[in-house]
């Protein structure tokens, strides 16, 4: 029988807020292959909604991470070296951006607002890796989540597109640079799922509403499919895959899109 047995290795997972995240539902499918995960909040406040997320997970690491806050990121992976000593995998699954900057055009956006989204969305891919690199002594799969608005126009996407397609670049780079320690890095590009950063995106519900009737499968993607492909990714099964960005959307970027809330054009 084949099977994904992940027994031994060890993975991080940024980017847990709730149950509907979608490190929630990789983090689960991991720990189901049987990995153990060192998991992070981004603050007190979110605390409480991500402890009994990572109870339930067995986390034998549980510390909070704001990649922003000076030292908090060094400080998670200073703690997986002197419990572990090594890490397998990486999974990155964060972004924000001001919602000012995130709700208007990209041409008004301010350059304090799109620094800030570049770093927390993209930068932190980098840094991860340049922290991880050392422990992934026996190689690694590192995963991040991106979107298809990093490659076509969609709307109210708007400075997010920017920010997903350095990101998708940024894969193809530490890939490239990576490779000689067979550190895998790759992204998943997820179609529209309702989650907490996803609110933050005007017209959220129209994009779910095209979305299923423009993909080929006719039908939104849910936060497991993105779960089964980032298992299979980290497993073995993925070993020859790096610097790409998988699609987990149905489909629907072979078929475009266009919102109907797009203003007309004079
Ligand atoms: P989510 O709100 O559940 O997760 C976003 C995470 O980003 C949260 O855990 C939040 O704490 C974290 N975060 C924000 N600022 C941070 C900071 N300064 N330091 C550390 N963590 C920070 O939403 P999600 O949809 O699961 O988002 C996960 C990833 O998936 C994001 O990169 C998002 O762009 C991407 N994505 C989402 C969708 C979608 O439709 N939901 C589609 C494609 C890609």
């Amino acid at each position: 029988m084949e099977s994904l047995d992940l027994s031994g290795r060890k993975g991080l997972i940024v980017g847990i807020a709730n149950d509907l995240s979608l490190a929630t539902a990789a983090a689960r499918r991991l720990r189901g292959a049987g990995a153990e995960l060192a998991i992070t909040y981004l603050n007190d406040k979110a605390k409480p909604f991500v402890a009994p997320i990572a109870s339930a997970l067995a986390a034998p690491i549980f510390l909070p991470c704001d990649v922003s806050v000076p030292g908090q990121l060094e400080a998670v992976f200073e703690a997986i070296r002197s419990q572990w000593g090594r890490l397998d995998f990486l999974f990155h699954s964060i972004a924000f951006a001001p919602k000012g900057d995130l709700q208007g055009r990209l041409t008004d956006c301010s350059a304090e607002g799109f620094a800030q989204a570049m770093l927390i969305s993209c930068h932190s891919l980098i840094r991860m890796c340049h922290l991880a690199e050392p422990l992934m002594d026996q190689g690694g799969s590192v995963i991040t989540l991106s979107y298809y608005g990093a490659e076509k126009v969609v709307d109210h996407y708007n400075l997010m597109g920017p920010v997903k397609a350095a990101l998708e670049s940024s894969v193809r780079y530490l890939a490239h640079e990576l490779g000689e320690k067979r550190i895998r890095v790759n992204a998943i590009s997820a179609g529209a799922v309702k989650t907490r950063a996803a609110s933050g995106i005007a017209h959220f519900d129209e994009l779910l509403d095209e979305s299923a009737k423009a993909a080929p499968l006719h039908r939104l993607v849910d936060p497991d499919d993105v779960g089964r492909v980032a298992l299979t990714l980290i497993s073995d099964y993925g070993a020859a895959l790096t610097g790409d960005v998988v699609y987990v959307d149905g489909g629907l970027h072979i078929e475009g899109m266009v919102l109907p809330s797009r203003p007309a054009r004079a």
